[in-house]
This record gives C-alpha cells, structure tokens and sequence, in this order.
C-alpha cells in the first residue's frame, strides 16, 4: 500500500514509522521544515524510545521518505492519514480543528484519484462529516471515503503500542475504505490485534469515552489517596486490593500529582464541549477535570508544607518535568503548575529532567536547570519527585542527602518508602500513605 501521513509529530512519526515496517511504502509530511531537515538529516524531533533505529531501517530500506509538499506526497496514495494537533482552542475548550480543516483543503486540492481518507488525529463526533463535505464539494468527480481510525497509543510506549495494539477502531460502514484499512493493518492480525469497525461518529466518540475514562480512573484513585491520608490508610495497598478484581483492572490506578499530557487535559475539555453543544450534560467527567486541576496546586502546596512556615526564599530541587517519563512532551505537564504555585510562595526552582528540559527552558522563567539528580538537590532545603524516570527509582539517597541544605524529600510517585528515605535521613511525604497520628 501506498500512505500519506500528514503530520509527522508524536503521533504521525510513529505510525508512518510503524506502517512502513510493516512493508507499506509511506511518505510523511509535515508543513514545519525543520522538522522535515532533521528527519532527512536521521535527527529525531522528538524524543521517542526506539524510533531513531525504526525510522533508520525503514528510509534505508526505501519505504519512509520525509517532505513539506503535500501535494506530491499525496499522488497516487491508497490512503492519507490526517495526524495534525487539535490542541484546546483559546478561551472555551473546544477542540480546534483548523489544522485538520486546512490540511482537508490542501488534500482536496492535491488529489486526482480514488482514495481513503483517515483521521488520525483526535477529532469530535461529526468531524469527519465536514472533512467529507470538504472534498466533496472541492472534488466532486473523485471517489473518496472518509474514514476515523483513532489512535491509541502511549507517548514512550508508542512502538509497542502500535505495533501491538489492544484494539484497532476503524469508523467507516464503506466496504471499499474497510478492505484498504484491513489491507493496511494485516500486518498486525498476526498479533491476533482485534479490529473493532462501527460507524465513523461511533469511532470518533470511542477515543474520547477511552481518554475521558482512564482520566477518570487516575482521578479517582487520587481523591482516595487524599482519603488515604487522612484516615491513615496506603492508597497502593487499596489500588492493588482493587485492582486484583478483573473488573477494575491494575492499570492507571496510580496516585500522584494528577494527569497531564498532550491528551487527557483537552480531549476531557473537548468531550464537555460536545455534551453541551449537544446538551447532554457529562458531570463525571466535569467534576473529573475541576479534581485533578485543583490537584495539580495542591501538589505545589504539599511541597511548600514540607518546607514549614519560614519557606519564601528556600530551593525546591524539582526532579522530573515531562508529564511522564521516556517523553520529552511538556504539553499540559503538571510540573507546569507546581512550579507556578512555588513561584508564587516565593520559592527558588533548581530542575533536572533527562529529556525535558530544551522544551520546558523556555516554559519556566527563573527556573535554574542541572546536570542530575544530585547536581539539582545540591544546597536545596527540599526534594520533590515528579516524573518517574527509571533515573530517579534508585538514586543513592545519602548521598542526594549530604549535597542538601535540609534533607527533605516530597515523593509525588510513591517511589521510594518512609523507612528507605527515612534510613538516609529524609524527613519524607508522598502521597496517599497515611500514618495513623
Ligand atoms: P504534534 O503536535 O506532535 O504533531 C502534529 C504535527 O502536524 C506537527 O508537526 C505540525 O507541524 C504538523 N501539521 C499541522 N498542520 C499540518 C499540515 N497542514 N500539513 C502538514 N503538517 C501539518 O501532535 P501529536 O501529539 O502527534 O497529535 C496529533 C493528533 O493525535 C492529535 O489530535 C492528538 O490528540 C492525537 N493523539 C495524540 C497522542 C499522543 O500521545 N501524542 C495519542 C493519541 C492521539
């Protein structure tokens, strides 16, 4: 098969990466030259464990070429796949689809013979009936389907995540688009990978339900952990006493500092904006998204208690920035707001994060960036651990310690223990492990 990826972000890289490896001949395009540069030059623009050799093998072998004209790239494909960003727009939450919406002009523009066409991206219910009413009002003479194929994968997992997909979503009740999407995935039905095909409103609804429930569930284990802590009970006790049960599940029952990402935050927004427009109100997921905004400060406060009343002017080494380890994403990171609250208690911020901190530099003014772990912690009157990178799960805590002003530890990922801390000299928090009083 023949693919057009328009898009070669987090998503798009990935899955023209990954289709190529399956044999696929596949062309990504992306409008942002540098991006292109790199790409040309064997240069990852993001950071993505595994992707620099995937992208290596697969140019070398003929079948993933990299360009900004979309109008050749688009020549004779079997199928186009949209993987543009639909970022929260300004002021109201709605998803903003202008990318999706002028990337389906310069399709309509570019096209001469049949083809299917794919959301990628994360678009509301509906979209896909504009891009359709795009093209065919543009080319009207032209055979095209327009198809939703959501994406599900895990920003540091993404290969794996790809290639070995829990399910596959494919919305199109056209038998033409669904024998190129079963074309275009056999690969995969060796890995047994279940094709899930219903309409394309239902598919574009599915990513949406999938994302607004999993935030559900991290923000529900976070208010137990608050009540584990005042009660005195170990929220990774109740998650694991929970999660045993097939029904719930072990996944994404970790406490911590609230989710962030480049998805949860704004397709949670955007899935209210659809249930308002079509008033049907969603209050789980509205209470979802105030619990774990007002988290992401009470994070920042747990960190100021830690340093006692005389906290203005004392130093915060803050590890980890990324909104989750193996991802150099800063998008929506709940490091962004924590270190807003301890600017604004007038606290100094020394980070480290192992491939964060070019995208957060500019995001975090005042914010003095460090070499490591100890380089950070050095002279600081506080530790707090943000991302779990694998760096950070088994650092030499006395010696993080004897480079401190006062050895301090506030543990946002539950990493390390009391008494392991508490051995090293630590006075140490985390989160959701109450002791009784
Ligand atoms: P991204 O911002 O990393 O990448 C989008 C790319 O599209 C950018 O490089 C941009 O330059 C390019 N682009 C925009 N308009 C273009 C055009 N007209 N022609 C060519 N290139 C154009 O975004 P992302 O994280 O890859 O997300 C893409 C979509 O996938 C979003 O809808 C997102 O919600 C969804 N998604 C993301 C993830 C994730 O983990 N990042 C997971 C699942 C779904």
């Amino acid at each position: 098969m023949k693919i057009t990826m328009i898009g070669a972000g987090y998503v798009g890289l990935v899955s023209g990466a990954c289709f190529s490896d399956f044999g696929h001949v596949v062309t990504c395009v992306d409008k942002d030259p540098a991006k292109i540069t790199a790409l040309e030059n064997g240069k990852m623009p993001i950071f993505e464990p595994g992707l620099e050799a995937l992208v290596a093998k697969n140019v070398a072998a003929g079948r993933l070429s990299f360009t900004t004209e979309l109008a050749s790239a688009v020549a004779g494909a079997d199928a186009i796949f949209i993987a543009v960003g639909t970022p929260s727009r300004r002021g109201d939450g709605h998803a903003d689809l202008t990318y999706v919406y002028a990337a389906t002009r310069e399709i309509a523009a570019s096209i001469s013979g049949p083809v299917v066409i794919v959301t990628k991206s994360t678009v509301p219910v509906g979209t896909g009936d504009r891009v359709e009413d795009i093209i065919r009002e543009l080319c009207p003479d032209i055979r095209i389907e327009v198809v939703s194929n959501p994406e599900f994968l895990r920003e540091g997992a993404a290969i794996g995540d790809f290639k070995r997909p829990d399910r596959i979503v494919v919305g199109t009740e056209d038998e033409w688009a669904q024998g190129v999407m079963r074309d275009i995935y056999r690969p995969l039905f060796l890995n047994e990978a279940p094709v899930v095909f219903t309409s394309r409103r239902t598919s574009e609804l599915i990513k949406y339900a999938a994302n607004a429930f999993l935030a559900t569930k991290i923000t529900f284990i976070n208010e137990i952990a608050d009540l584990c802590e005042a009660v005195g009970a170990n929220v990774q006790d109740v998650s694991r006493g929970i999660g045993l049960d097939n029904r719930i599940g072990s996944k994404f029952l970790h406490a911590g500092p609230g989710y962030g990402g480049s998805c949860f935050p704004k397709d949670t927004l955007a899935l209210l904006k659809t249930a308002e427009d079509f008033n049907t109100p969603m209050r789980i997921v509205e209470a979802v998204t105030q619990v774990n905004d007002s988290r992401k400060r009470a994070m920042g406060r747990k960190i100021i208690q830690a340093l006692g009343d005389d906290h203005r002017g004392k130093t915060v080494a803050l590890l980890g920035l990324t909104f989750k380890p193996n991802t150099d994403d800063m998008r929506d990171a709940p490091s962004l707001a924590i270190i807003q609250s301890l600017k604004d208690a007038g606290i100094q911020i020394r980070a480290f994060d192992p491939e964060g901190m070019e995208i957060a530099g500019p995001l975090m003014e005042g914010v003095t960036f460090a070499t490591d772990a100890y380089d950070a912690a050095q002279g600081a009157d506080a530790v707090a651990l943000v991302t779990e990178w694998d760096v950070f799960r088994a650092l030499d805590l006395p010696r993080l310690a004897a480079g401190m002003n006062a050895p301090v530890m506030v543990d946002l990922r539950n990493i390390y223990s009391a008494q392991e801390a508490g051995r090293a000299g630590f006075t140490y928090t985390s989160v959701g492990r109450g002791t009784l009083p």
